[in-house]
């Protein structure tokens, strides 16, 4: 990759590709893999990972909203797509794209076997999403005969897959919960199916899932971050590449004297002769003010520059007093050297915040084989 001459954010496909053939690994054969790509593909770009997912054999695709589902089919990427968080207002845009709605109450139910009736539609594919203790979203236990005696009255829809979220699968503290969730999930299923009288398919292991529970891979596996590179545990991150690496560029070097200040509010003032590189990078470019003072850094020529004063919208300065550099160096926000993971843990925050929250002015370059 030539050195970036502005913000860049450089999406690795071979990282991919590992990350990929890593986690199916972890599968037993004719276990199907859904792949999300919400939120633009966590902070990439849901199209390129979308489309390199379908060269990797993905079986499914998971976004949130409808609207994302949305930019794949425009994108002509002809995968089903499971709407995670179906609403009710977007049920048009959902039937003429034909993606598919978790449906997870009563009210979503009878909504949208009602417009499912009003278009005409036979077979619908929608996926009955249940609450196994994430308190999220999701039908209950209670609400099997509901489901079942709902179904019975149309032929408007049909029950692709019965899935659930689990709450806490990275953290093995939590295992009894862990596998009670498991249970209750497969507890419904099973009496979901005898009164169906057809055999959806069941999903319920997220990326951690994957990694830690083997027997919550049921018919079909749902992995998001796994994918972007983080495992959500040392030992598994050694297997997973960052699939995203944030780089910009020093667009001017500072001499900051002794109690000169720099940036708003004179977040920092220097006690002793400074020097500080100015970068184009800013809150507005997925930066949290919360990285300021110090608490996050960027590196330079392999050395961690921190962050001096507060973020700016469009701008950070960072301490490059002990740092051979020059106006025109690169500087790396985060990649595989200078992980998500780490930059993120130092304001208590966890790598999906960091790399989602890159946002749509910065470019994207694309790394292929
Ligand atoms: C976001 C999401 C996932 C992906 O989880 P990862 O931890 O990123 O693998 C899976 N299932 C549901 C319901 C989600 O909302």
């Amino acid at each position: 990759m030539p050195k970036a001459r502005e913000t860049l954010l450089e999406i690795d496909l071979n990282a991919l590709d590992n990350n990929y053939k890593y986690l199916t690994s972890k599968i037993k054969p004719g276990t199907k893999v859904l792949g999300v790509v919400k939120a633009f593909g966590y902070g990439s770009d849901s199209v390129v990972i979308a489309k390199e997912l379908v060269e990797l054999g993905v079986d499914y695709f998971a976004v949130a909203y409808a609207n994302e589902g949305e930019t794949l089919r425009n994108a002509k990427i002809e995968t089903p797509i499971l709407v995670l968080h179906t609403l009710p207002v977007n049920f048009e845009v959902i039937v003429n794209r034909c993606l598919e709605p978790s449906i997870y109450s009563q009210k979503t139910l009878l909504e949208f076997i009602a417009f499912a009736e009003e278009k005409k539609q036979t077979n619908y594919p929608i996926h009955l999403k249940f609450n196994t203790g994430l308190n999220r979203l999701g039908f209950v236990a209670g609400d099997v005969s509901f489901i079942v005696e709902t179904l019975s009255k149309t032929q408007s829809v049909k029950v692709k897959s019965v899935f659930s979220h689990l709450g806490a699968s990275e953290d093995l503290k939590e295992k009894e919960f862990t596998l009670g969730q498991i249970e209750g999930f497969r507890k419904i299923s099973e009496q979901l199916i005898a009164k169906l009288g057809y055999k959806p398919l069941l999903h319920c292991a997220n990326t951690s899932g994957i990694i830690n529970y083997p027997e919550a891979h049921f018919d079909m596996v749902r992995t998001g971050i796994g994918l972007y590179g983080f495992g959500n545990d040392p030992e598994e991150n050694k297997h997973l590449k960052p699939v995203g690496t944030l780089k910009t560029v020093i667009s001017q070097i500072h001499t900051v004297q002794k109690s000169e200040s720099v940036g708003y509010n004179r977040g920092f003032i220097a006690e002793e002769t400074t020097r500080s590189a100015t970068l184009p990078i800013g809150h507005a470019d997925g930066i949290p003010r919360s990285y300021g003072k110090g608490k996050g850094w960027v590196t330079i020529n392999g050395k961690k520059a921190p962050i001096l004063g507060n973020v700016c919208m469009d701008m950070i300065m960072v301490d490059v007093t002990n740092i051979e550099c020059e106006e025109g160096d690169e500087a790396i926000v985060f990649g595989p050297s200078a992980t998500a993971d780490e930059l993120s843990a130092a304001i208590n925050s966890i790598s999906y915040e960091l790399i989602t929250a890159v946002s749509q002015r910065v470019k994207r370059s694309v790394l292929r084989k």
